[in-house]
């Protein structure tokens, strides 16, 4: 594979690993070989030496007990009762599924009978049943394996296509499209755009279990650079730039300074005008005819129209999960296309549109859907504080050595 960002400049480079000299990996940063499999066919497995014993093993089938398992293992009815009254306490063997794995390891022996009996209960639990007096339970889970990798690609087509292509897994686009949420539209990702990712994902046997984590990122998104680098000040991981900014921004709490509420959003509203329920899917803050509107965050407007409803309106466009739109302007101050700053004057207030009074309809919309802004639970977007700092900037080190040092992984 030719390293995509060979088509930068060496300076580059340089900026983003080149001054952080080479600093170990500190402790808690298990990094392994890129291409590291956990074995698939290990000498031990559920803590059994698994080569020394025969094992026979299927899938609990509907409506089968364990009876039905170990009968044909060569247990008879009572054997098969002591040993579901002994563990019954630990595992109740009524418990089991269908659709689970099972397996039962027989001993080697010139007369092999059957030692243990091992159902797995989910990805990561499995109960371990010893077949021979006395009869007993263990519950256990699989070791679990951290496995941390690297890609570094460019964009050619969406981040989840150049990542297949890349042989990441696509999800790692949902976990980037996380960590940049509030900084970079995904939607509008442009050829060119670059990105080296460090992440982490969990293995059990060999399999990926859940989403893949975003240790550090660099992303080059329109010329612009966005480092994020994961780190816990106390209140749980969280991503901040190298300069301890957290790459979380708030909006402002309302879209007119000088305001007051005159309508929640409210799914059963009595409409004045219609005279008849219908859902107010904004909050209605009114203010006098020409009070300047501001964008709640910095965006792209991606409508500046009229409707008959609306009136004179505005939409902007965040981030891939927020989009605010602003109703019943007097007069419109920006245009579609258009890119604003937070706090930018977008338009007037007014009462164009299906409106009693100069307000402005304020709708929030998440995901697509417009939902209600003030019960929306935003978390805190703090920078790295004063006494975290160093403990931050010898993990970015820590983290920007370790990218370095790890080998992309390639198909
Ligand atoms: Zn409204």
């Amino acid at each position: 594979m030719n390293p995509p960002f060979s088509t930068f400049p060496t300076v580059l480079l340089v900026l983003l690993f080149g001054t952080f000299g080479c600093k170990d990996v500190s402790d808690n940063v298990p990094i392994r070989e890129a291409n590291f499999q956990p074995p698939t066919n290990p000498v031990e497995r559920f803590g059994l030496m698994w080569e020394g014993l025969d094992i026979d093993s299927g899938i609990v089938a509907p409506g089968q007990s364990l009876s039905h398992i170990l009968r044909p293992a060569g247990m008879n009815a009572g054997q098969i009762t002591l040993l579901a009254q002994a563990t019954n306490e630990e595992y109740d063997v009524r418990n089991m599924r269908s659709g689970k794995p099972w397996w039962i390891a027989f001993t080697r022996d010139s007369l092999p009978k059957p030692a243990h009996f091992i159902y797995q209960r989910n990805a990561r639990e499995y109960a371990r049943f010893s077949l021979q007096e006395p009869y007993s339970v263990a519950l256990e889970s699989l070791p679990a394996d951290t496995l941390i990798q690297r890609t570094i690609g460019t964009i050619e087509n969406s981040l989840s296509v150049d990542l297949e292509r890349l042989g990441a897994p696509t999800t790692l686009a949902l976990a980037m499209a996380n960590v940049y949420a509030w900084t970079v539209d995904f939607s509008r990702l442009q050829k060119g755009d670059a990105f080296d990712v460090m992440y982490e994902r969990t293995y059990i046997n060999g399999e990926p279990m859940g989403m893949p984590r975003v240790i550090a990122c660099h992303f080059q998104h329109r010329g612009r650079e966005l480092p994020a680098f994961r780190f816990d000040q106390g209140e749980g991981f969280d991503y901040f730039d190298d300069a301890g900014q957290s790459l979380r921004k708030a909006f402002l709490k309302a879209p007119v300074e000088f305001s007051r509420i005159s309508s929640r959003y409210n799914l059963k509203r009595f409409h004045p005008i219609l005279q008849k329920t219908k859902a107010h899917y904004g909050t209605d803050y009114a203010a006098p005819k020409g009070t300047p509107i501001l964008a709640v965050g910095d965006g792209m407007v991606s409508k500046s129209s009229y409707t008959k409803g609306n009136g004179k309106y505005v939409k902007i466009r965040h981030n891939n999960t927020y989009e605010t739109q602003y109703l019943h302007m007097s007069r419109r101050a920006v245009s579609a296309g258009q890119n604003v700053k937070q706090g930018q004057v977008i338009g007037y207030v007014g009462s164009t549109g299906l409106a009693t009074g100069p307000h402005v309809c304020f709708r929030f919309w998440k995901n697509g859907k417009q939902v209600d802004h003030l019960r929306e639970d935003f978390p805190p977007s703090t920078p790295i504080q004063q006494d975290q700092m160093e403990a931050f900037q010898a993990t970015v080190q820590d983290l920007s050595a370790a990218i370095a040092k790890l080998v992309p992984a390639t198909k």
